[in-house]
Formats: C-alpha cells, structure tokens, sequence
C-alpha cells in the first residue's frame, strides 16, 4: 500500500518538476516571453508560493527533528562503542569523499580549461560592474580557524535561533552520548520526548509531502524565470566543467553504495530520488533533511540508529558537491587570471576546500560567498567571483543535489560498517 502511494507521489513530483520548467520557460523575458516584467515578476511571486509553503513547513520542523533524531538514534544505538567506531569512520569518510570530488573538479578544469575560453570582452565587462556595485559580500567572520573555533555552543538558545545547525548537532550529541552513559532510568524522559518529537515531526513532513509536486513546480518555474540565459552563454564551458564533476560525482555515490554498501544501483537511486528533486529545486541540504530522513529510512531501509545520526551530520560538515563547485571555480580563475599554482598552493586548496565544507551551512548560494575565502588563499582576486554569479543559481541547485546524495550515501556505508 504505502509503495503504492510513494510511487505515485514520485511522478507527481517529476511531473511537477517538468511542467515547472516549462512554464518559468513560457514566462521567463530571458527566453523570449512577452508579457510585461512586472507582470510576470507578480506572477512568478504566486507560482511560487506552494513552493515557499512547504519549504517553511520542513524548515519549522527542522531543528526539533534534528535534535530528536540524533538523540533517538545515539540512544538506539546502545553502546558508547557503537557511537564511537560510527563517528570516527563517518569523519573520515566525509573527508576522503570530499577530497575525491575536489580532486575530481581539479582534474576536470585542468583537462577542460574552461579559463582559456572565455572572451576578455566579458571578463572586463564583469569587473567593471562589480567595480561599480562594491566589493563581493564576504562573510564577517570567515577564516577557517575561526570557523571551526566557533562550532561550539556556547548559547545554545542563539543556536536554535539563528538555526546554527552545526552547533545545533553538537549539542544534540552531546546529550545523545550523555543519556547513552547514565543510568536508563534518569535519562528515559528526556528520550520518550525526543522519540515522540520524532514521531509527530515525521508526520508533520508526510503532510507536506502531499503538497511536494505543486511545490516543486512553483520552485522550479519561478528559478527558470530567474536564470540568466545570457550568463550561461558567457561562462559556457566552466558551466559544463562543474556540472561534469557534478555527474561523475553522482556515479561515484552510486558506486559506492553499490560496492560498499551492498545497495544495488535501481534501489539507491529509487530510494533517494525524492530528496533528489527537494534538493534541487529547493538549493538547501538543511531544508531536505527531512526528506532526506524519510528517504533514507523508508527507501532504503537504513535504521534509525545509523541514519537519524549520519544524515544530519552530513548535511551540516559534508559537502562534497559544494566542494567540488569550489575546487573548479578556483581553478577555474586561476586560468582567467593566468595565476599559475604550485603543487603547494594546490594542496592548500584542497585543505581549506575541505575545512571550509565542514563549516558551510546548508544553505542556498552560500557556497560562493565561502568561495571568496578560499580565492584570498591562493592569490585570486575575489572580484573574479563576478564572472561565475550570473551561473550560480543553476550550479547551487545541482551541488545542492550532489550534496544530499553524498548524505544519503554515506548513512548507506555507515549502515553496512556497522553491520560487518
Ligand atoms: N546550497 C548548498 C546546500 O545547501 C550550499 C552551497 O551553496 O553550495 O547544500
């Protein structure tokens, strides 16, 4: 019964995506549509409202679905080893993957040079404007030491605020791993509330998922609306590059979860598509969460005590797509620039790509603000980053893709290690 009606939802949810393309198509000036642009902006505004309805519906529930599915699941997992061997393998593979995608975005843009095709006409046109309009926004306080210093909690009340959802997974295990330790009889109220909390989340988001087609229509027609046709014909290639490593990257996962984690590569992807598409018209790992929960313990079986756990975490310190977005951008300037980097320089890069992806929230188009950073390290000029906003949207919805899928893949080889 319920297989029944996932499936249904599913090609309601791709048929939501395809007619959402087609009408941002039909209404979009950039494409050649007629009608006024205030009128399309209007009515872009109330397309897209489903969308902004369901996003607020997963956002509301984020936080108390993450803290209650981190504590449930460290306390579910009963042992203090459990936890241990989980945790200490989940970070080093967030870090091997994460290097594997920026060694794939490097390969990429040094085997393409998308830097050598781009017209010098373009490249002074957007430093001009950007001249114009100021400097890049950069984060205030962005270096990566500071970054990391600040994940712990020291208001966690703030935490929950500002929806810190770093910190906000650090103090839920701490209080998973807490409970874990003491006696079952002290600790049994806190985690019946956080087992229900779970429960009335997770019904919370089946609601929303009724309304998940027509939201993804209105995401999507109103980001074709706004794309910039005319941007993506100028960075064509570097275009191309990200969305390659993107890909590739995507093949590795289904590799992965088919070799390691025992998942045949119809069943990871059937399992995962939901989040897939939430991910991608909605450009925030942070707001999929959810999804990506039920995606993961619905379709792919994985158990509480694993992806309540893993999924959270990844969507807060792994970034695989964003990283590699990053790794392809740098390069990528460094070609426009002609700024040559040493074998050094590009070890660096890859550090501070990986330590940025840790602190990067999962949130829409933040990936190039935190790009700025990385330029400053390697001697690009942060002005570059005019060249490749234009394409931004477009490149944030598919890492945002790549990002969630890695999230998933990862709750699928953790599941299997612990199993072994
Ligand atoms: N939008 C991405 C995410 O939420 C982050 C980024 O801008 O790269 O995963």
């Amino acid at each position: 019964m319920t297989s029944k009606i996932d499936k249904h939802l599913w090609v309601k949810i791709l048929f939501g995506l395809v007619i959402g393309i087609g009408v941002g198509l039909a209404l979009s000036p950039q494409a050649g549509a007629v009608l006024e642009p205030e009128l399309t902006e209007t009515l872009a505004a109330w397309i897209e409202l489903p969308g902004l309805i369901f996003l607020g519906i997963l956002k509301m529930v984020v936080v108390p679905l993450v803290i209650c599915s981190i504590v449930v699941g460290i306390a579910d997992s009963g042992a203090l080893g459990f936890v241990k061997t989980i945790g200490s393998r989940i970070v080093v593979y967030f870090i091997i993957t994460s290097s594997v995608a920026i060694l794939i975005g490097m390969s990429l843009t040094y085997a393409i040079q998308p830097g050598d095709v781009i017209s010098q006409e373009f490249v002074d046109q957007a430093l001009a404007n950007q001249a114009q309009e100021g400097a890049p926004v950069v984060l205030d306080d962005l270096t990566i030491p500071k970054r990391i210093a600040n994940i712990i909690p020291t208001n966690p009340a703030l935490a929950q605020l500002e929806k810190n959802m770093l910190q906000i997974v650090i103090i839920s295990l701490f209080i998973g791993l807490a409970l874990l330790t003491l006696p079952k009889a002290s600790g049994q109220p806190v985690l019946s509330l956080c087992q229900s909390g779970q429960s009335i989340t997770m019904r919370i988001i089946e609601w929303a998922m009724i309304i998940a087609p027509y939201a993804v229509f209105g995401l999507m027609a109103k980001a074709v609306i706004d794309l910039g046709f005319d941007a993506v014909s100028s960075v064509f290639m570097y275009t191309v590059t990200v969305m390659a490593g993107l890909a590739f990257m995507i093949v590795v996962y289904a590799m992965i979860a088919k070799w390691v984690g025992g998942v045949s590569i119809a069943a990871f992807f059937k399992g995962i598509r939901e989040a897939q598409i939430i991910a991608f018209s909605s450009s925030s790992s942070a707001a999929t969460i959810p999804v990506s929960l039920k995606c993961a313990q619905e379709g792919l079986k994985i158990p509480k005590s694993v992806s309540g756990f893993t999924i959270p975490l990844g969507a807060t310190i792994n970034m695989d797509g964003t990283a590699l977005y990053q790794a392809v951008a740098a390069i990528f300037l460094t070609q426009v620039f002609g700024v040559d980097l040493s074998l050094g320089e590009m070890a660096l890069l890859l550090l501070t790509t990986v330590g940025a992806s840790i602190g990067t929230p999962g949130i829409p188009g933040i990936g190039i603000v935190v790009l700025a950073t990385i330029l400053a390290g390697i001697g690009v000029p942060a002005e570059g980053i005019a060249l490749i906003l234009g394409v931004d949207r477009i490149l944030d919805m598919c890492r945002t893709t790549v990002n969630v899928t890695g999230d998933i893949t990862a709750s699928v080889v953790m599941n299997r290690f612990v199993k072994t």
